[in-house]
């Protein structure tokens, strides 16, 4: 399965970066031509993560564009789509860059993710004034 492949190269990336220390959230970059999704990634990441620093860690996934760039019109886009054809003049002479990114963007640990709450007001939310 693709998504596990994926999943054990972030994992690998957040067990170097945390090095031993316990991960509550992690910020993953993806590559719209990796062809993943949240949800299977996030269940790729469950079945990888148990007994590591990254157990029970909640992901973020951000799926980022490809880079179109047209070699009839010149036109130069951002594509989700795989196929590649020019969105300006429907041209399949293309070249198609990045997209096949894999980044692991941030982690965040357990002990900074303990927030400290310095404001107990609450906002209502219920006055009359416009924000
Ligand atoms: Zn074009």
């Amino acid at each position: 399965m693709h998504e596990f492949g994926i999943a054990e190269a972030v994992l690998d990336a957040v067990e170097r970066r945390a090095e031993g220390r316990k991960v509550a959230r992690l910020r993953v970059r993806a590559g719209t031509l990796l062809r993943i999704t949240g949800p299977a990634f996030d269940q790729a990441f469950s079945l990888v993560s148990p007994e590591t620093v990254a157990e029970g860690a909640t992901v973020d996934l951000i799926v980022v564009p490809a880079r179109l760039i047209c070699r009839s019109c010149g036109e130069d886009q951002e594509t989700f789509d795989a196929l590649a054809v020019c969105g300006a003049c429907a041209s399949t002479d293309v070249d198609l860059r990045g997209g096949d990114e894999l980044v692991l963007e941030s982690i965040q640990l357990e002990e900074v993710a303990t927030h400290v709450s310095g404001n107990s007001r609450r906002d209502r939310g219920d006055s009359a004034g416009p924000y």
